[in-house]
């Protein structure tokens, strides 16, 4: 136990600290702190504590019959007090914990000598004390990753090319016949439970056990339609308004669940505890069920416990059972589909690129990652796969497919689209996947496989016009949730696949094909070694760290030029800036930074030094003038803002034109650094102090302090943020060592692409928080600085 911390689950160990609770390190005593009063450890202690109270008022018996019922043993057992619960395992039905409302039932019912139930003797036990903490997931653990990885490697080092290599990711990981036929079964006994309880009910499968992209153990989506069950309701309930109480048409909604729930009027949330209820009493081997209602399509998770299966039920799901079709119908269009999913699906995972083990979080998920591919195959020269637009073209009347308002029209039979005209061979099309994203326009594009082009993000900014509808007959108000990736789904067209992805995963995601794109033109990829080294796929698909030694951690911030959200006035100086436009719009973002670290975040600005400038500092220059001569302007450019006075910083005012070369990078001045080798440091990095762990439990004050009204997004609105720091200075003390850093702004990219990167260097992180300083930073700075642009403060 920690002398420091009063909560036991915190250790100390060599590296700071760790909770031995929720399995976690934390570096220090603010993360200690705030990890304590989060919701994930407050969220464990409860159950923990409810656990711990249950365990202390049952016992564990043993050696009972599945006719044993739960009514028979809570009958038995109430003679030594007031029985709270019974449960029976329901797979073999031989034990049962029996619940006892106060703890002193336990003592008299294990004093009794002998239990007689039924016939049976039964054996009664104290319950077992474990220990409860959460245990991490095995599923994505990097070893287990590295340990399927070191298999894989020999037996792709010895076939003879790529696309053999690319067929045999097919092979090794393909659901085999017998898993299908396992999952068959699991299908259908969930179905003769479901339609017990819900009559006329109907369970679907999706997802990729069934879209030809299933890999062993890839989890088992199932869609519960409950549309005939409605129906059934509904003329059950008619039939008993008409004909009195307790009939129905068929008799069976008497007995069914379906009296406790009105279907017609029951949120999907209230259904699914429903299912919930049903798969944890009566299906054998499911367990760990949950429902999650968070989610955009809310789902009951469960593990099947025999299969090692996860498995989501999810309820109105049409649509996700339509795109499973339209991804088996491409596979049967174009053969070479697979071996690309397959491989690139499983570079994504060593890169820690997709999969989100629980299903949230800011990576890509498969499904947006095939689309990824599907839209890169539309767009190769000549194509590979047609539009979805052409697709439809091509479906017969009998086709034609509208759910929800989407058109979902496409062919049932790959036979009725004609062969793609493009030869490349499999290793070509790996090798151009990666080039086309690492070039690809995120910023300005909306990626649309319905039209097999990306289109203007400018079209999906919400306009004056709202009451007009779009050509699918869709209200205009209805659209996608734009983000550093926008991929729309190819049915429903206003929902953003890749919604989810914040801007580090997209620029992960960037860089990774930056680098696999570099290997694939090497040798190495494309021939096999004579000399038995690692070649072709074995490399490109190995896990981060094993090709390259790991680099020292860069803290970069992105900040994108995005043409849509520039106010008005803005946009209109940019466009007289002319040539100067880059440079002016450089100048406007440091200002909004400068503002948002001093006033937002309340960091000291120190009169920065040359001598505290590093070689490779974010300008690139190679060699500093360190004469104080040379820093006069920076010194007073600086020195002049206040403490914390949101200030534009005077020093970046030099207006001088500047050329868009496709990859120009370039200082606050419009220099180009790595061509003069003395660079005069005019506008010097900021130096920067933060007292104050403002990064820490923002949105907890910003809740409290909106109180009532509607929570504002983080970063839209720089008083509230400012006042969120201010009171979190004030409730938490300073810190003992201050954090010292550097930022560095600087403007990348030419006509496309354009944006600045602050790079971050800790200079006194003796409290070990930069890091997670710099994770808040990291999303919170280019989201502040939007708001500054596009209310013209800046
Ligand atoms: P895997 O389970 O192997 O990761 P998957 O294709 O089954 O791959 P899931 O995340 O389980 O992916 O999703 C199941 C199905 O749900 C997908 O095949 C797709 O039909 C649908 N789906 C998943 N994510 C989305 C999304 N963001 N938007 C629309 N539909 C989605
Ligand atoms: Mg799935």
């Amino acid at each position: 136990m920690s002398a420091v911390s009063p909560d036991s689950d915190i250790q100390t160990t060599s590296r700071g600290f760790s909770c031995k609770l929720c399995n976690v390190n934390l570096p220090n005593l603010p993360s200690v702190d705030q990890h304590v009063k989060g919701r994930k450890h407050q969220t464990l202690s409860a159950v923990r504590s409810t656990r711990k109270s249950h365990e202390e008022r049952s016992v564990f018996v043993s050696g009972i019959k599945p006719e044993i019922s739960q009514t028979d043993l809570t009958e038995y057992f109430q003679q030594f007090g007031a029985v709270s619960d019974v449960i029976v395992d329901k797979d073999k039905g031989v034990y049962a914990i029996v619940q006892f409302n106060e703890t002193e039932s336990i003592q008299a019912a294990l004093s009794c000598v002998e239990h007689q139930l039924k016939g049976l003797k039964l054996k009664v036990k104290p319950r077992e004390k474990k220990e409860f903490k959460l245990i991490p997931k095995k599923k994505n653990d990097p070893q287990n990753l590295q340990q399927i990885f070191d298999r894989l490697k020999p037996e792709l080092c010895q076939l003879p090319s790529v696309d053999a290599q690319m067929k045999f990711m097919v092979e090794r990981f393909q659901l085999g016949e017998n898993e299908k036929k396992a999952r068959g079964l699991v299908v259908q006994l969930l179905q003769e439970v479901f339609v017990e309880f819900f009559p006329d009910s109907q369970i679907l499968l999706f997802g990729s056990s069934v879209n030809t992209f299933g890999v062993h153990s890839c989890d088992l989506d199932l869609f519960l339609d409950l549309e005939n069950t409605k129906k059934f309701q509904a003329r059950a309930k008619t039939a008993t308004e008409q004909a009195g109480e307790g009939m129905s048409d068929d008799g069976r909604s008497e007995d069914s669940i379906l009296s406790d729930i009105d279907l017609s009027t029951a949120s999907s949330a209230e259904v699914l505890e429903l299912v919930a209820t049903i798969l944890k009493r009566c299906v054998p081997s499911v367990h760990k069920v949950h429902v999650v209602s968070s989610a955009r399509l809310p789902v009951v998770k469960y593990h099947h416990r025999e299969l090692n299966l996860q498995g989501d039920i999810t309820l109105n799901n049409r649509l996700g059972v339509r795109n499973t079709r339209f991804l088996q119908l491409l596979s049967g269009v174009e053969e070479r589909l697979r071996p690309l999913v397959f491989t690139i699906r499983y570079w994504a995972k060593q890169k820690q690129l997709a999969g989100n083990p629980s299903g949230a979080g800011p990576l890509l998920n498969n499904y947006a990652l095939t689309l990824l591919i599907i839209f890169y195959l539309q767009n190769c020269e000549p194509p590979v796969l047609p539009t979805v637009d052409q697709l439809r073209d091509m479906a017969c009347e009998e086709e034609e497919c509208v759910i929800e308002g989407w058109n979902c029209t496409f062919p049932s039979q790959p036979i009725a689209v004609p062969p793609s005209k493009n030869t490349q061979d499999l290793c070509s099309l790996l090798a151009g996947f990666f080039s086309f994203y690492a070039q690809f326009d995120f910023a300005s594009s909306v990626i649309s496989l319905r039209e097999g082009r990306p289109l203007p993000v400018n079209n999906f900014l919400p306009q004056e016009k709202d009451d007009e509808t779009t050509q699918e007959g869709k209200p205009n108000q209805q659209r996608p949730k734009l983000g550093p990736l926008n991929l729309l789904d190819p049915f429903e067209l206003s929902h953003n696949v890749a919604g989810n992805l914040n801007e580090r995963s997209l620029r992960s995601f960037q860089k990774e094909c930056q680098e696999a794109e570099k290997y694939c033109r090497s040798l190495r990829y494309q021939r096999k070694s004579t000399k038995g080294k690692t070649w072709g796929l074995a490399r490109l698909l190995s896990p981060p760290g094993e090709v390259q030694q790991a680099k020292p951690e860069q803290f970069v911030i992105s900040i994108p030029f995005k043409s849509e959200s520039l106010p008005e006035k803005l946009s209109k100086e940019l466009q007289l800036a002319g040539e100067g436009s880059r440079l002016l719009w450089f100048q406007k973002v440091c200002s909004a930074v400068e503002a948002v670290l001093t006033a937002v975040l309340r960091c000291h600005l120190l009169p920065s030094t040359a001598a505290g400038f590093s070689e490779n500092s974010a300008t690139g220059a190679e060699d500093m003038d360190t004469t104080a001569s040379s820093l006069n302007d920076s010194n007073q450019s600086v020195e002049s803002k206040g403490d914390s006075s949101p200030q534009p910083a005077a020093a970046v005012g030099a207006k001088r034109p500047l050329s868009s070369g496709s990859d120009s990078s370039v200082s606050p001045h419009g220099k180009k650094p790595r061509l003069a080798r003395r660079w005069r440091p005019e506008f010097p990095p900021w130096m920067c102090v933060q007292k104050h762990t403002v990064w820490l439990g923002r949105r907890k004050v910003r809740r409290e302090l909106m109180k009532d009204t509607d929570c504002r997004p983080e970063g839209s609105c720089m008083e509230l943020e400012s006042q969120v720091s201010a009171s979190i200075a004030e409730r938490e003390p300073e810190l003992k060592e201050p954090l010292e850093f550097k930022v560095c702004p600087q403007m990348v990219g030419g006509t496309e692409n354009t944006r600045v990167l602050l790079k971050l260097e800790p200079s006194s992180d003796q409290a070990g928080i930069f890091h997670d300083f710099f994770h808040f930073l990291e999303e919170f700075v280019p989201k502040m600085v939007e708001t500054l642009l596009e209310k013209g403060t800046a």
